[in-house]
Protein backbone atom coordinates (compact mmCIF):
# COMPACT_ATOMS: atom_id res chain seq x y z
CA UNK A 1 0.00 0.00 0.00
CA UNK A 2 1.07 3.43 -0.77
CA UNK A 3 2.06 4.98 2.43
CA UNK A 4 0.32 8.63 3.03
CA UNK A 5 2.24 11.45 3.77
CA UNK A 6 2.41 13.36 7.10
CA UNK A 7 1.04 16.18 5.13
CA UNK A 8 -1.78 14.29 3.62
CA UNK A 9 -3.16 13.07 6.48
CA UNK A 10 -3.10 16.60 8.00
CA UNK A 11 -5.08 17.78 5.21
CA UNK A 12 -7.70 15.24 5.22
CA UNK A 13 -8.22 15.43 8.90
CA UNK A 14 -8.27 18.87 8.53
CA UNK A 15 -10.81 18.66 5.72
CA UNK A 16 -13.38 15.44 7.10
CA UNK A 17 -12.52 14.98 10.57
CA UNK A 18 -14.70 16.07 13.62
CA UNK A 19 -12.50 15.50 17.12
CA UNK A 20 -13.73 14.81 20.70
CA UNK A 21 -13.70 16.88 23.33
CA UNK A 22 -12.16 19.48 20.87
CA UNK A 23 -12.75 23.06 19.68
CA UNK A 24 -12.40 22.15 16.23
CA UNK A 25 -11.99 26.95 15.53
CA UNK A 26 -8.64 26.00 17.24
CA UNK A 27 -7.84 22.86 15.89
CA UNK A 28 -8.38 23.80 12.66
CA UNK A 29 -5.91 27.07 12.61
CA UNK A 30 -2.75 24.38 14.09
CA UNK A 31 -1.18 21.38 11.95
CA UNK A 32 -1.80 18.74 15.05
CA UNK A 33 0.82 16.01 15.74
CA UNK A 34 0.42 13.17 13.70
CA UNK A 35 0.95 9.30 15.51
CA UNK A 36 1.27 6.27 13.30
CA UNK A 37 3.05 4.33 15.39
CA UNK A 38 3.68 3.18 18.66
CA UNK A 39 6.25 1.07 21.00
CA UNK A 40 6.28 0.20 24.78
CA UNK A 41 5.66 3.79 26.40
CA UNK A 42 6.25 5.83 23.30
CA UNK A 43 4.56 7.27 20.85
CA UNK A 44 6.11 7.40 17.36
CA UNK A 45 5.11 10.71 15.17
CA UNK A 46 4.90 10.21 11.84
CA UNK A 47 7.87 12.29 11.22
CA UNK A 48 10.00 9.63 13.08
CA UNK A 49 9.55 11.74 16.81
CA UNK A 50 9.30 9.54 20.03
CA UNK A 51 7.18 10.73 22.93
CA UNK A 52 6.74 9.72 25.83
CA UNK A 53 2.86 8.78 26.38
CA UNK A 54 2.37 10.55 29.47
CA UNK A 55 -1.71 9.88 29.80
CA UNK A 56 -1.61 6.13 28.41
CA UNK A 57 -3.61 7.79 25.37
CA UNK A 58 -6.48 8.80 27.65
CA UNK A 59 -5.72 6.90 30.54
CA UNK A 60 -6.15 3.20 29.24
CA UNK A 61 -2.72 2.09 27.93
CA UNK A 62 -1.79 -0.63 30.76
CA UNK A 63 1.39 -2.18 29.56
CA UNK A 64 2.83 -0.15 26.90
CA UNK A 65 2.52 -0.48 23.08
CA UNK A 66 2.54 -2.89 20.86
CA UNK A 67 3.10 -5.55 24.29
CA UNK A 68 4.45 -8.48 22.30
CA UNK A 69 1.85 -10.81 24.66
CA UNK A 70 -1.13 -8.92 23.50
CA UNK A 71 -0.14 -8.60 20.17
CA UNK A 72 0.37 -12.34 19.81
CA UNK A 73 -3.23 -13.09 21.50
CA UNK A 74 -4.51 -10.49 18.81
CA UNK A 75 -2.79 -12.09 15.72
CA UNK A 76 -3.82 -15.64 17.51
CA UNK A 77 -7.74 -14.73 18.05
CA UNK A 78 -7.76 -13.45 14.04
CA UNK A 79 -6.71 -16.64 12.68
CA UNK A 80 -9.90 -18.20 13.62
CA UNK A 81 -11.91 -15.53 13.86
CA UNK A 82 -12.47 -11.29 14.91
CA UNK A 83 -16.17 -11.05 15.78
CA UNK A 84 -19.24 -13.58 15.95
CA UNK A 85 -22.42 -12.12 18.08
CA UNK A 86 -22.89 -13.25 21.33
CA UNK A 87 -26.84 -12.93 20.92
CA UNK A 88 -27.83 -16.41 20.63
CA UNK A 89 -24.24 -17.95 20.77
CA UNK A 90 -21.37 -18.19 22.84
CA UNK A 91 -17.54 -17.23 22.06
CA UNK A 92 -14.49 -18.77 23.62
CA UNK A 93 -12.84 -15.16 24.44
CA UNK A 94 -15.45 -13.94 26.07
CA UNK A 95 -16.24 -16.89 28.36
CA UNK A 96 -12.90 -16.54 29.40
CA UNK A 97 -12.77 -13.26 30.07
CA UNK A 98 -15.91 -13.43 31.98
CA UNK A 99 -14.42 -16.11 34.10
CA UNK A 100 -11.34 -14.34 35.09
CA UNK A 101 -12.71 -11.13 35.71
CA UNK A 102 -14.91 -13.38 38.37
CA UNK A 103 -11.66 -14.17 39.72
CA UNK A 104 -9.50 -11.26 40.33
CA UNK A 105 -13.28 -8.70 41.31
CA UNK A 106 -14.34 -7.44 44.38
CA UNK A 107 -16.04 -11.05 45.64
CA UNK A 108 -19.26 -11.17 44.63
CA UNK A 109 -19.29 -9.76 41.15
CA UNK A 110 -19.63 -13.25 39.46
CA UNK A 111 -21.68 -12.27 35.98
CA UNK A 112 -20.04 -9.88 33.57
CA UNK A 113 -22.30 -7.75 30.51
CA UNK A 114 -19.93 -6.51 28.13
CA UNK A 115 -20.47 -3.52 26.35
CA UNK A 116 -18.04 -1.27 24.11
CA UNK A 117 -17.11 1.87 25.89
CA UNK A 118 -17.14 3.22 29.75
CA UNK A 119 -20.26 5.28 29.02
CA UNK A 120 -21.93 2.43 27.51
CA UNK A 121 -21.05 0.18 30.95
CA UNK A 122 -22.37 2.94 32.88
CA UNK A 123 -25.85 2.97 31.37
CA UNK A 124 -25.80 -0.58 31.52
CA UNK A 125 -25.12 -0.72 35.39
CA UNK A 126 -28.27 2.42 35.15
CA UNK A 127 -30.53 0.16 33.45
CA UNK A 128 -30.00 -2.85 35.62
CA UNK A 129 -30.55 -0.98 38.81
CA UNK A 130 -33.48 0.51 37.78
CA UNK A 131 -34.89 -2.92 35.80
CA UNK A 132 -33.62 -5.11 39.24
CA UNK A 133 -36.12 -2.63 41.49
CA UNK A 134 -38.66 -3.01 38.75
CA UNK A 135 -38.25 -7.27 38.81
CA UNK A 136 -38.36 -6.75 43.05
CA UNK A 137 -41.62 -4.87 42.63
CA UNK A 138 -40.78 -1.32 44.00
CA UNK A 139 -40.58 1.46 40.77
CA UNK A 140 -37.00 2.95 42.01
CA UNK A 141 -36.13 6.01 39.36
CA UNK A 142 -33.80 8.01 41.46
CA UNK A 143 -29.93 8.00 41.43
CA UNK A 144 -27.60 9.62 44.31
CA UNK A 145 -24.43 10.84 42.64
CA UNK A 146 -21.39 12.61 43.16
CA UNK A 147 -21.15 16.59 42.96
CA UNK A 148 -18.79 16.93 39.92
CA UNK A 149 -18.92 12.75 39.22
CA UNK A 150 -17.96 11.96 35.53
CA UNK A 151 -19.40 8.89 33.87
CA UNK A 152 -19.04 9.79 29.85
CA UNK A 153 -21.13 11.59 27.37
CA UNK A 154 -24.23 9.15 26.41
CA UNK A 155 -27.03 10.37 27.96
CA UNK A 156 -27.58 8.27 30.53
CA UNK A 157 -24.16 9.01 32.06
CA UNK A 158 -23.74 11.89 31.16
CA UNK A 159 -27.49 12.35 33.81
CA UNK A 160 -25.59 11.06 36.52
CA UNK A 161 -22.24 12.41 35.74
CA UNK A 162 -23.47 15.97 34.82
CA UNK A 163 -20.49 18.99 33.90
CA UNK A 164 -21.54 22.24 33.14
CA UNK A 165 -18.58 22.82 30.85
CA UNK A 166 -19.32 19.41 28.73
CA UNK A 167 -22.92 19.06 28.95
CA UNK A 168 -24.51 22.42 29.49
CA UNK A 169 -26.39 21.91 26.22
CA UNK A 170 -27.87 18.12 26.93
CA UNK A 171 -30.37 18.91 30.68
CA UNK A 172 -30.12 15.59 32.70
CA UNK A 173 -32.88 13.18 31.82
CA UNK A 174 -32.72 10.94 35.05
CA UNK A 175 -33.60 12.24 38.18
CA UNK A 176 -30.42 12.40 40.18
CA UNK A 177 -29.69 13.76 44.11
CA UNK A 178 -25.87 15.16 44.23
CA UNK A 179 -23.85 14.49 47.13
CA UNK A 180 -20.51 16.44 47.75
CA UNK A 181 -17.45 13.84 48.31
CA UNK A 182 -15.06 14.97 50.82
CA UNK A 183 -12.88 17.06 48.43
CA UNK A 184 -15.70 18.66 46.75
CA UNK A 185 -16.90 19.81 50.23
CA UNK A 186 -13.26 21.16 50.85
CA UNK A 187 -12.64 22.93 47.34
CA UNK A 188 -16.75 24.71 47.12
CA UNK A 189 -17.71 24.97 50.63
CA UNK A 190 -14.17 25.94 52.39
CA UNK A 191 -14.70 22.72 54.83
CA UNK A 192 -11.78 21.83 56.56
CA UNK A 193 -10.36 18.49 55.47
CA UNK A 194 -10.14 16.96 59.12
CA UNK A 195 -14.40 17.48 59.05
CA UNK A 196 -15.34 16.80 55.40
CA UNK A 197 -15.46 13.36 55.53
CA UNK A 198 -18.17 13.00 58.07
CA UNK A 199 -19.93 15.97 56.30
CA UNK A 200 -19.71 13.83 53.37
CA UNK A 201 -21.36 10.80 54.97
CA UNK A 202 -24.00 12.99 57.36
CA UNK A 203 -25.16 14.68 53.61
CA UNK A 204 -25.12 10.87 51.58
CA UNK A 205 -27.09 9.61 54.88
CA UNK A 206 -29.60 12.55 55.02
CA UNK A 207 -30.05 11.97 51.01
CA UNK A 208 -30.61 8.03 51.51
CA UNK A 209 -33.01 8.82 54.30
CA UNK A 210 -35.30 11.94 52.54
CA UNK A 211 -35.35 9.82 49.60
CA UNK A 212 -35.98 6.36 51.39
CA UNK A 213 -37.61 3.69 48.96
CA UNK A 214 -37.28 5.67 45.50
CA UNK A 215 -33.10 5.33 44.62
CA UNK A 216 -32.07 2.63 42.60
CA UNK A 217 -28.52 3.14 43.48
CA UNK A 218 -25.59 5.32 44.34
CA UNK A 219 -23.00 5.81 41.95
CA UNK A 220 -19.70 7.31 42.52
CA UNK A 221 -15.48 6.86 40.89
CA UNK A 222 -13.90 5.27 43.64
CA UNK A 223 -11.04 6.87 45.37
CA UNK A 224 -10.84 9.72 42.54
CA UNK A 225 -12.87 11.29 40.59
CA UNK A 226 -10.95 11.49 37.39
CA UNK A 227 -12.54 14.54 34.89
CA UNK A 228 -13.61 16.46 38.10
CA UNK A 229 -9.50 17.30 37.83
CA UNK A 230 -8.40 14.27 40.13
CA UNK A 231 -10.11 14.44 43.01
CA UNK A 232 -8.79 12.46 45.60
CA UNK A 233 -11.37 10.35 48.16
CA UNK A 234 -10.05 9.33 51.28
CA UNK A 235 -10.51 5.10 51.12
CA UNK A 236 -12.42 5.33 54.66
CA UNK A 237 -15.20 7.41 51.73
CA UNK A 238 -15.69 4.64 50.06
CA UNK A 239 -16.16 1.69 52.97
CA UNK A 240 -18.38 3.92 54.78
CA UNK A 241 -20.36 4.68 51.68
CA UNK A 242 -20.87 0.90 51.05
CA UNK A 243 -22.24 0.71 54.76
CA UNK A 244 -24.97 3.61 54.45
CA UNK A 245 -26.20 1.45 50.76
CA UNK A 246 -26.54 -1.29 52.60
CA UNK A 247 -28.09 0.12 55.70
CA UNK A 248 -30.19 2.07 53.66
CA UNK A 249 -30.66 -0.68 51.20
CA UNK A 250 -29.72 0.64 47.77
CA UNK A 251 -27.40 -0.30 45.61
CA UNK A 252 -23.68 0.82 45.22
CA UNK A 253 -22.31 1.05 42.03
CA UNK A 254 -18.37 1.80 40.98
CA UNK A 255 -17.08 3.28 38.33
CA UNK A 256 -13.77 2.34 37.72
CA UNK A 257 -13.44 3.11 34.48
CA UNK A 258 -10.59 5.09 35.17
CA UNK A 259 -9.74 3.51 38.69
CA UNK A 260 -9.68 -0.18 37.38
CA UNK A 261 -6.84 -2.14 36.26
CA UNK A 262 -3.83 -1.27 38.69
CA UNK A 263 -3.62 2.76 38.20
CA UNK A 264 -4.45 3.55 41.57
CA UNK A 265 -2.09 0.74 43.06
CA UNK A 266 -4.41 -1.87 43.54
CA UNK A 267 -5.51 -4.22 40.94
CA UNK A 268 -9.33 -2.19 41.44
CA UNK A 269 -9.76 0.91 43.98
CA UNK A 270 -12.49 -1.47 45.84
CA UNK A 271 -9.47 -3.22 46.36
CA UNK A 272 -8.02 -0.33 48.88
CA UNK A 273 -10.67 -1.64 51.77
CA UNK A 274 -11.55 -4.73 50.46
CA UNK A 275 -15.28 -2.89 49.01
CA UNK A 276 -17.68 -5.12 46.83
CA UNK A 277 -19.77 -2.48 45.10
CA UNK A 278 -23.36 -4.46 43.99
CA UNK A 279 -22.11 -3.33 40.10
CA UNK A 280 -18.70 -2.39 38.86
CA UNK A 281 -18.47 -0.50 35.53
CA UNK A 282 -14.81 -1.43 33.96
CA UNK A 283 -13.62 -0.23 30.70
CA UNK A 284 -10.36 1.81 29.78
CA UNK A 285 -7.39 -0.45 30.80
CA UNK A 286 -9.71 -4.00 30.27
CA UNK A 287 -8.09 -4.75 26.78
CA UNK A 288 -4.90 -3.29 27.99
CA UNK A 289 -6.05 0.01 26.63
CA UNK A 290 -5.56 -1.99 22.82
CA UNK A 291 -10.09 -2.96 21.73
CA UNK A 292 -13.05 -0.91 22.67
CA UNK A 293 -14.12 -3.50 25.31
CA UNK A 294 -15.99 -2.36 28.43
CA UNK A 295 -17.51 -4.55 31.15
CA UNK A 296 -20.27 -4.37 34.08
CA UNK A 297 -20.21 -6.64 36.34
CA UNK A 298 -23.21 -7.73 38.77
CA UNK A 299 -23.64 -10.18 41.60
CA UNK A 300 -25.65 -13.23 41.38
CA UNK A 301 -27.98 -11.33 43.46
CA UNK A 302 -29.27 -9.00 40.87
CA UNK A 303 -28.64 -11.58 38.02
CA UNK A 304 -30.94 -14.11 39.57
CA UNK A 305 -33.29 -11.02 39.70
CA UNK A 306 -33.73 -11.05 36.07
CA UNK A 307 -34.31 -15.27 35.57
CA UNK A 308 -37.91 -16.69 34.95
CA UNK A 309 -40.02 -17.99 31.90
CA UNK A 310 -39.65 -16.65 28.46
CA UNK A 311 -43.06 -14.58 28.61
CA UNK A 312 -42.39 -13.30 31.85
CA UNK A 313 -40.48 -10.66 29.70
CA UNK A 314 -37.93 -10.42 32.57
CA UNK A 315 -34.73 -10.81 30.31
CA UNK A 316 -32.14 -7.53 29.90
CA UNK A 317 -33.34 -6.43 27.12
CA UNK A 318 -30.04 -4.64 25.95
CA UNK A 319 -27.12 -5.41 23.70
CA UNK A 320 -24.26 -3.82 21.24
CA UNK A 321 -23.83 -5.43 17.70
CA UNK A 322 -20.02 -6.00 19.14
CA UNK A 323 -20.95 -6.64 22.62
CA UNK A 324 -17.92 -9.54 23.54
CA UNK A 325 -16.15 -8.67 20.28
CA UNK A 326 -13.37 -11.83 20.45
CA UNK A 327 -10.43 -10.12 19.21
CA UNK A 328 -11.47 -7.27 22.28
CA UNK A 329 -11.46 -10.08 24.55
CA UNK A 330 -8.47 -11.91 23.21
CA UNK A 331 -6.74 -8.74 24.02
CA UNK A 332 -8.42 -8.52 27.32
CA UNK A 333 -7.73 -11.98 28.23
CA UNK A 334 -3.87 -11.41 27.59
CA UNK A 335 -3.77 -8.21 29.48
CA UNK A 336 -5.25 -9.69 32.74
CA UNK A 337 -2.68 -12.55 32.32
CA UNK A 338 0.08 -9.69 33.00
CA UNK A 339 -1.47 -8.62 35.89
CA UNK A 340 1.03 -11.01 37.98
CA UNK A 341 1.41 -10.57 41.92
CA UNK A 342 5.02 -8.92 41.00
CA UNK A 343 3.36 -6.66 38.32
CA UNK A 344 0.90 -5.33 40.96
CA UNK A 345 3.10 -5.34 43.60
CA UNK A 346 5.77 -2.66 41.94
CA UNK A 347 3.07 -0.61 41.33
CA UNK A 348 3.12 1.62 44.38
CA UNK A 349 7.40 1.79 44.44
CA UNK A 350 6.71 3.53 40.77
CA UNK A 351 3.89 5.93 42.37
CA UNK A 352 6.35 6.52 45.61
CA UNK A 353 8.96 7.68 42.94
CA UNK A 354 6.76 9.93 41.06
CA UNK A 355 5.37 11.27 44.29
CA UNK A 356 9.02 12.19 45.11
CA UNK A 357 9.85 13.31 42.00
CA UNK A 358 7.11 15.23 41.94
CA UNK A 359 7.26 16.95 45.32
CA UNK A 360 11.14 18.16 44.25
CA UNK A 361 10.18 19.27 40.89
CA UNK A 362 7.06 20.79 41.00
CA UNK A 363 5.84 21.36 43.66
CA UNK A 364 8.14 24.41 44.64
CA UNK A 365 6.32 26.19 41.14
CA UNK A 366 4.77 29.15 42.60
CA UNK A 367 1.70 28.46 39.89
CA UNK A 368 1.43 24.83 41.31
CA UNK A 369 -1.80 25.00 44.03
CA UNK A 370 -2.22 21.32 44.67
CA UNK A 371 -0.77 17.77 43.66
CA UNK A 372 -3.66 15.60 43.54
CA UNK A 373 -2.41 11.48 43.47
CA UNK A 374 -3.48 7.75 43.77
CA UNK A 375 -0.85 5.54 43.03
CA UNK A 376 -0.06 6.40 38.83
CA UNK A 377 -2.89 8.98 38.44
CA UNK A 378 -1.95 12.60 39.00
CA UNK A 379 -3.35 16.39 38.76
CA UNK A 380 -1.70 19.44 39.33
CA UNK A 381 -3.57 22.41 39.46
CA UNK A 382 -1.88 25.52 38.06
CA UNK A 383 -3.40 29.23 39.01
CA UNK A 384 -2.38 32.48 38.44
CA UNK A 385 -2.56 33.00 42.30
CA UNK A 386 -2.49 29.76 44.73
CA UNK A 387 -2.21 31.69 47.88
CA UNK A 388 -5.72 33.46 47.09
CA UNK A 389 -6.72 30.83 44.67
CA UNK A 390 -7.49 32.77 41.65
CA UNK A 391 -6.93 30.40 38.61
CA UNK A 392 -5.95 31.28 35.06
CA UNK A 393 -8.90 32.86 33.08
CA UNK A 394 -9.65 30.39 30.23
CA UNK A 395 -9.21 32.44 27.43
CA UNK A 396 -5.19 31.88 28.47
CA UNK A 397 -5.57 28.36 27.44
CA UNK A 398 -2.86 27.40 30.54
CA UNK A 399 -3.08 24.02 30.81
CA UNK A 400 -3.48 23.64 26.69
CA UNK A 401 -0.01 25.82 26.45
CA UNK A 402 1.66 23.61 28.98
CA UNK A 403 0.94 20.53 27.10
CA UNK A 404 2.13 22.00 23.94
CA UNK A 405 5.52 22.89 25.81
CA UNK A 406 5.59 19.18 26.99
CA UNK A 407 4.95 17.81 23.53
CA UNK A 408 8.44 20.25 22.27
CA UNK A 409 10.47 18.58 24.93
CA UNK A 410 9.09 14.75 24.00
CA UNK A 411 6.16 13.90 26.13
CA UNK A 412 2.23 13.77 24.77
CA UNK A 413 -0.15 15.18 27.91
CA UNK A 414 -3.62 16.01 28.03
CA UNK A 415 -5.00 18.62 30.57
CA UNK A 416 -8.18 18.93 32.19
CA UNK A 417 -9.13 22.51 32.04
CA UNK A 418 -5.73 23.83 33.89
CA UNK A 419 -5.08 20.65 36.09
CA UNK A 420 -2.50 19.28 34.22
CA UNK A 421 -3.04 15.35 34.21
CA UNK A 422 0.15 12.46 34.43
CA UNK A 423 -1.29 9.22 33.85
CA UNK A 424 1.72 7.06 32.13
CA UNK A 425 1.45 3.59 31.72
CA UNK A 426 1.92 0.94 34.19
CA UNK A 427 4.82 -0.05 32.78
CA UNK A 428 6.79 2.95 33.31
CA UNK A 429 10.35 3.06 33.91
CA UNK A 430 12.07 5.12 36.39
CA UNK A 431 14.35 6.79 34.02
CA UNK A 432 10.76 7.49 32.24
CA UNK A 433 9.38 8.87 35.58
CA UNK A 434 12.51 11.54 35.97
CA UNK A 435 11.88 12.42 32.20
CA UNK A 436 7.98 13.10 32.58
CA UNK A 437 8.66 15.01 36.23
CA UNK A 438 11.31 17.18 34.41
CA UNK A 439 9.43 17.67 31.48
CA UNK A 440 6.30 18.98 33.33
CA UNK A 441 7.94 21.13 35.44
CA UNK A 442 9.87 22.86 32.74
CA UNK A 443 6.74 23.04 30.65
CA UNK A 444 4.70 24.55 33.68
CA UNK A 445 8.01 27.10 34.39
CA UNK A 446 8.01 28.48 30.84
CA UNK A 447 4.43 28.73 30.55
CA UNK A 448 3.89 30.65 33.79
CA UNK A 449 7.29 32.19 33.21
CA UNK A 450 8.36 30.94 36.90
N1 LIG B 1 -16.36 6.72 33.70
C1 LIG B 1 -15.21 7.30 34.08
C2 LIG B 1 -14.86 7.36 35.53
C3 LIG B 1 -14.35 7.85 33.11
O1 LIG B 1 -13.22 8.47 33.49
C4 LIG B 1 -14.72 7.76 31.74
C5 LIG B 1 -13.85 8.30 30.63
N2 LIG B 1 -12.79 9.08 30.95
C6 LIG B 1 -15.93 7.15 31.42
C7 LIG B 1 -16.72 6.63 32.42
C8 LIG B 1 -16.38 7.05 30.01
O2 LIG B 1 -15.66 6.09 29.31
P1 LIG B 1 -15.65 6.12 27.72
O3 LIG B 1 -14.89 7.35 27.33
O4 LIG B 1 -14.94 4.86 27.33
O5 LIG B 1 -17.07 6.14 27.28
Amino acid sequence: MHEPRPSDIVALDHAHLWHPFTQMQEWLAADPLVISAAEGNYLIGADGRRYLDGVSSLWCNVHGHRHPAIDAAIRDQLHRVAHTTLLGLASPPAALVAARLAALAPAGLTRTFYSDAGATAVEIALKLALQYWRLRGEDRPGFVALVEAYHGDTLGAMSIGFSETFHRFYRPLLPVERVPAPYALQRLEARPESEALAIALERLDETLRRKRGTIAAVVLEPLMQGAAGMWPQPVEYLREVRALTQRHETLLVCDEVATGFGRTGRLFACDHTATSPDLLVLGKGLTGGYLPLAATLATEEIFRAFLGPYDGYTAFFHGHTFTGNALACAAALASLQLFTPAMLAAIPAKAAALAAALAAAVRPLPSVFEIRQQGLMVGIELMRDPQRRTGFAPAERIGHRVILAARRRGVVLRPLGDVLVLMPPLSIGDDEIATLVAVAAESIAEVTGA
